[in-house]
C-alpha cells in the first residue's frame, strides 16, 4: 500500500482509496488523463512526439486549404 498526494487537496492518501479522507473526491490518486485517454507525463518525449505530429496534420490542412483557395482560377473546387 503507498501514498499519493490527492490530485485534489494534495493531502498524502493512499492510492487504494477509493475517497479521499480530507477532501472526499473518489478517486484521489487517479492520474490525469487528456482527452486522448492516454496518461499525461509532462515533458515526455511521446507526448512532445504526438504534439509535433498533430501540429504538423494541423498546418498541412491550413496550407492546403490556402493553396485550394489561391489556385481556385481552375474552376476546380474540391
Ligand atoms: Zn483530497
Amino acid at each position: 500500500m503507498a501514498l499519493a498526494n490527492c490530485k485534489e487537496c494534495g493531502k498524502k492518501v493512499s492510492t487504494s482509496a477509493v475517497t479521499c479522507p480530507n477532501c472526499g473526491v473518489p478517486n484521489p490518486t487517479a492520474k490525469v488523463v487528456n482527452m486522448l485517454g492516454m496518461k499525461v507525463k509532462k515533458g515526455s518525449t511521446e507526448g512532445n512526439a504526438i504534439g509535433i505530429i498533430i501540429m504538423v496534420a494541423f498546418w498541412g490542412v491550413v496550407i492546403f486549404a490556402i493553396v485550394n483557395t489561391n489556385s481556385c482560377s481552375s474552376g476546380q473546387l474540391f
